[in-house]
């Protein structure tokens, strides 16, 4: 994972807008010219074909989405990932959520316990941390799109 992809939640006071603490928020950048918004973060020039060239300036992004589509990750990594066959896997949930504000789609995970058959078309969703992997001494942060009203 970049650094640099969303903020570090744990800076962040609650603005009173969730209800849990943080105000977590996947960062991108807009060219100073043109408006456009890139993410992941474009650092060294606008990709607009269209624009001359601006300032690139890191912008959080909307907190909250629509759902445009979404798959079911439902597959067991092949061996020797898996030693053990008889492991329950969990099956993931990517979802593509539309930014209206920024006019982009951004990929993620749903948060886990999501299916599918949990999700719709136009459903709104929103941002929040989750754990991308772990091991003793660490833990990687990820995103993950969480529908409004699921139980966090
Ligand atoms: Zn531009």
């Amino acid at each position: 994972m970049v650094a640099g992809w969303f903020t570090d939640y744990t800076d962040y006071t609650d603005d009173g807008d969730d209800g849990d603490g943080v105000d977590f928020r996947l960062l991108g950048t807009r060219c100073a010219a043109c408006a456009s918004v890139f993410f992941p973060r474009e650092d060294s020039f606008c990709r607009n074909p269209a624009c001359g060239g601006g300032e690139l300036v890191e912008v959080p992004l909307s907190k909250r989405g629509r759902v445009w589509s979404y798959t079911d990750g439902r597959y067991r990594p092949p061996a020797p990932y898996v030693s053990d066959p008889d492991a329950e896997w969990e099956p993931y949930t990517i979802v593509a959520v539309e930014l209206e504000a920024e006019r982009m789609v951004v990929l993620g995970q749903a948060v886990p316990g999501v299916r599918v058959t949990d999700l719709a078309v136009g459903m709104e969703v929103e941002v929040v941390p989750g754990v991308l992997n772990e091991n003793a001494e660490t833990v990687w942060t990820t995103w993950h799109w969480r529908p409004m009203g699921a139980p966090s």
